[in-house]
């Protein structure tokens, strides 16, 4: 089963799209075209990384473009032969005169319903608070998020510069908002910090899943506690090595998280920047970081359990997983 728990809208824009969208509004084309300006060749570190995914976020400023990036990305997984996709975006990026926050929500689930609608592939959003954001502008996205919970917002996360911005305690208000509208918590913490940034994300901000975590591995100590606590780890090996949190694809955690007893998930975190998306992810678990076929299916079903997705998604997921 193919279960997309850890992957962001803004890094599954088509080159094609981004093509067409930039020549309605009168930009001028990248020098190398829109696909050599979003795709990376080779792996770098996040700063590289980052300015290929930010390359399309002109794009995402009206309703639009917005709701037409999120159907194609839904369209796009389902190709790919993902059963399940939780897609996160930070809608503060992309606010505008007259595109305020809740436009910015509504115009992603616009999008969203009509993926599923076509498709037939559950998804759901999972809204990004970021960390350059002040905490008043991430406590308005949480509010945001908090309005649309159960009309396919599933999740709360956050994103962005982590060794910029360390300092979790900036995005409690934030966190508890979204935890009281039921929304699932997810950080992305460990990926560039420490690995004691994954217990402050647990602590301070409730998650129970953890965006990469490449550095837990770092610490033995904190590798137990996640064991011991039951924390999952949402995995991205390619968009690990091409962030350079991991030096090759082979060196990747995936297998001591294993070995240590902590729950993993998959993710293909930004698939139009590393061209790899989420069914080649699966087989570099099971040829490069060397998965058995019992190893998936604890990960499949760790996936069905931490998911935000609602319950009637869940039972009919587990009802397949069964039948495998
Ligand atoms: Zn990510």
């Amino acid at each position: 089963m193919l279960i997309n728990l850890h992957t962001h809208l803004e890094g599954r824009v088509r080159p094609t799209t981004a093509a067409e969208l930039a020549a309605r509004a009168g930009t001028p084309a990248p020098p190398r075209g829109w696909q050599e300006a979003i795709r990376l060749d080779a792996p770098g570190d996040l700063t590289a990384y980052l300015a290929k995914v930010s390359s399309t976020y002109p794009f995402f400023g009206s309703a639009d473009a917005l709701a037409r990036i999120t159907r194609e990305a839904v369209e796009d997984a389902a190709a790919d032969g993902q059963d399940y996709l939780e897609l996160r975006f930070g809608p503060a990026t992309h606010v505008r005169d007259r595109f305020g926050l809740d436009d910015v929500v509504a115009a992603a689930l616009d999008g969203l319903h009509d993926g599923v609608r076509a498709t037939g592939m559950p998804a759901g959003l999972v809204v990004a608070a970021l960390r350059v954001h002040d905490a008043e502008l991430n406590a308005a996205v949480a509010r945001a998020a908090a309005r649309r919970a159960g009309d396919g917002v599933l999740g709360f996360d956050l994103a962005g510069d982590e060794l910029r911005y360390p300092d979790l305690t900036a995005y409690a208000e934030a966190f508890a908002l979204a935890r009281a509208a039921g929304l699932g918590i997810t950080c992305h913490a460990a990926e560039a910090g420490p690995a004691h940034a994954a217990q402050d994300a647990v602590r301070l901000l409730g998650a129970t899943r953890i965006g990469h975590g490449a550095h837990i591995a770092d610490a033995p100590d904190v590798m137990r506690w996640a064991a011991d606590h039951g924390i999952v780890v949402e995995v991205c090996p390619t968009s690990n090595w091409y962030t350079g949190a991991t030096p090759a694809l082979h060196h990747h955690p995936a297998p001591r998280f294993l070995a240590a007893g902590i729950p993993l998930v998959l993710g293909d975190d930004n698939p139009a920047q590393t061209g790899s998306p989420l069914s080649a992810e699966a087989e570099i678990l099971t040829g490069a970081l060397g998965f058995t076929t019992a190893d998936r299916a604890a990960l499949d079903a760790t996936s069905v359990a931490a998911a935000f997705m609602d319950d009637s998604v869940r039972h009919d997921l587990r009802a397949r997983l069964a039948a495998v």
